[in-house]
């Protein structure tokens, strides 16, 4: 059971991977992302230049501006550029290795989160990575005859179980 659902995330970590792979190289061309707009704060998610990036734009509470009416409300496909510009008078500012994050207020308050594709990349490769290693043990072990579990020599092994870890020996393990 527990093996199984390895399996199943390491799979959904490397779609997850190779979807990170394409959106990363299609950022360089496109930069697609969905806007969510209330009256009173936008959201935005999306990838540009190599970079996942979140932001949010919140008007002053008790203020009167807004992003528009209630009904105004939406969740829209974007389309460049929606990479914000900074603006001036930081309040807190932090880079580190294509990370960066970024926050400005008042009035608005303004936060931007950015995370390189190259980081999501890497680690959603991680599963893949030992799930592929654990094959490669497994694999090995079953062509020199040696129990799956602990890597024991079963040549002549009769008895069906590892001596050394009592694995049920399958197939043609046993010689
Ligand atoms: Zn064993």
């Amino acid at each position: 059971m527990k093996r199984r659902l390895f399996n199943v995330a390491a799979l959904v970590s490397l779609v997850l991977c190779a979807l990170t792979v394409l959106v990363w190289v299609v950022s360089f061309w496109v930069q697609p992302g969905v806007l969510q707009v209330w009256p009173q704060r936008l959201w935005s998610l999306g990838v540009t230049r190599g970079s996942v990036f979140f932001h949010e734009v919140r008007q002053p509470p008790g203020g009167s501006g807004t992003f528009g009416p209630p009904w105004a409300r939406r969740f829209v496909l974007t389309r460049p550029p929606h990479r914000f510009t900074a603006p001036n008078a930081l309040t807190d500012e932090w880079r580190f290795a294509g990370f960066e994050y970024l926050r400005r207020s008042p009035p608005l308050t303004f936060r931007r989160l950015t995370v390189p594709c190259w980081f999501l990349a890497l680690a959603t490769a991680v599963a893949p990575a030992l799930w592929y290693r654990r094959y490669r043990t497994r694999r090995a072990r079953d062509l020199t005859s040696r129990c799956l579990a602990c890597g024991y020599d079963l040549t002549g092994n009769v008895s069906g179980v590892c001596p050394e870890c009592g694995t049920t020996v399958h197939g043609g393990a046993a010689a």
